[in-house]
């Protein structure tokens, strides 16, 4: 028996006058909070003291009494206390050497988001209603949540091109692990391709991305041109916005597809890690999916093959995927970018991205064997514990599958 998996449902919704102006509010005290800690800790750790999530919870009541930040009181608490879980989140993963150093949040690049725990909302008959707030949200429900799903937790946001957005964090026991398969599948992030497989198909970017993306260069060419601190400007920067929004939309949602089917159709996939902590950028290497694109993909693919009771290896990025002989396993010395097709003195030709492909499925099987540098399934039986497993909720976000 298997616990229902946790997805979270995402949807637009419009607020009144009100519920705008409560939710900016709520916003930039979220921002402040999260800042004020990160503050507090930084100076903290000069002094050689770590301070930990229930210190600045002790500290958050602190502020909310003194007279320069009076105004938290006005909002709901929740999203605050949540603001310091996700910043003590934000150290472990950087303790953990997966990202960066924590940054302070600004009003200008930062998503505005807040998050609600239980005890931050209200959920009757299919009606969100949200603390300090009187109505329930309108929501416009372009798709159905499952029959007696619940929220557990919901991110309310509102995006640079102005549109809101609510997530609801439930567990979903419609979803179930699918009949097993024994289909086994290579995935390389291309230089010139999206993705390659190890099958031999190759999945380009979707067709729409380039005459969005020149829509955008034309968007940003007349925002320049607008007078600083002008209406206009304004205007042309919302545009830019929008537009920004939508290739991001499209995007997720090709992702989307692409890690269900793939996961869907294997047992097993087995895809390049990206250490993001020690990575040693290498500026010609710019790939057709953009880092951040890559690690979202990584892990929906996770994420789904944990509903799906599917297995996702990861091998080293460093892994010398393109020089290797996928059929003899000579090392080549080098192998330039711009060489699509090579062939080996074994006598094999091979297109550079299906043989990458084909050398990350063998390497990841072969781990899985020997049971040698593999990151363990998230989900092992209960009892076992895994070294890299990591400590986060899963969270998938489901979007017009
Ligand atoms: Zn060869």
């Amino acid at each position: 028996m298997t616990t229902p998996v946790k997805r979270a449902f995402k949807y637009r919704f419009r607020p009144t006058a009100a519920q705008a102006a409560e939710l900016e509010r709520t916003f930039g005290c979220v921002r402040k909070v999260y800042n004020l800690a990160l503050d507090a800790r930084a100076t903290a750790w000069q002094r050689g003291e770590r301070v930990n999530y229930n210190a600045t919870s002790a500290m958050l009541t602190e502020w909310k009494r003194s007279d320069a930040f009076d105004y938290l009181n006005e909002v709901s608490c929740v999203p605050l206390q949540q603001s310091l879980r996700h910043l003590q989140t934000a150290f472990t993963s950087f303790w953990d050497k997966r990202t960066s150093y924590p940054r302070f949040k600004s009003r200008k690049k930062s998503r505005a988001s807040a998050e609600y725990t239980k005890s931050g909302f209200r959920w009757r008959d299919g009606k969100l209603t949200l603390a300090k707030m009187a109505a329930p949200l309108d929501i416009v429900w372009s798709r159905p949540l499952p029959d007696g799903v619940e929220p557990s937790t919901v991110t309310v946001s509102r995006d640079s091109a102005g549109r809101w957005f609510v997530s609801l964090l439930c567990k979903d026991p419609t979803v179930e692990p699918l009949p097993k398969r024994k289909t086994t599948i290579g995935i390389d992030a291309g230089v010139t391709h999206l993705l390659t497989l190890s099958t031999g198909e190759k999945i380009t970017n979707p067709r729409h991305e380039l005459r969005d993306r020149e829509r955008l260069a034309k968007a940003q060419r007349a925002l320049a041109r607008k007078q600083k601190g002008s209406a206009n400007r304004a205007k042309a920067r919302v545009k830019v916005a929008r537009i920004h929004a939508r290739i991001a939309d499209r995007r997720h949602d090709h992702l989307h597809k692409l890690s269900t089917r793939l996961v869907r159709e294997n047992q097993t996939l087995v895809i390049e890690d990206l250490a993001v902590g020690n990575m040693v950028r290498n500026r010609k290497l710019s790939r057709a999916i953009s880092d951040a694109a890559w690690s979202h993909f990584r892990s929906m693919l996770e994420y789904k093959a944990d509903w799906y009771g599917r297995k996702v290896i990861r091998v080293d990025r460093w892994f010398p995927s393109s020089k290797l002989c996928s059929t003899c396993g000579a090392l080549q010395d080098t192998m330039p970018l711009n060489m699509r097709e090579w062939t080996c003195a074994c006598g094999a030709t091979h297109d550079r991205d299906i043989n990458a492909a084909n050398n990350i499925l063998a390497a990841g099987l072969a781990a899985s064997v020997c049971g040698d540098d593999v990151r363990p399934q998230r989900n092992p039986p209960s009892g076992q514990s895994s070294v890299k497993q990591k400590t986060q909720p899963v969270r998938g976000e489901v979007l017009a599958l």
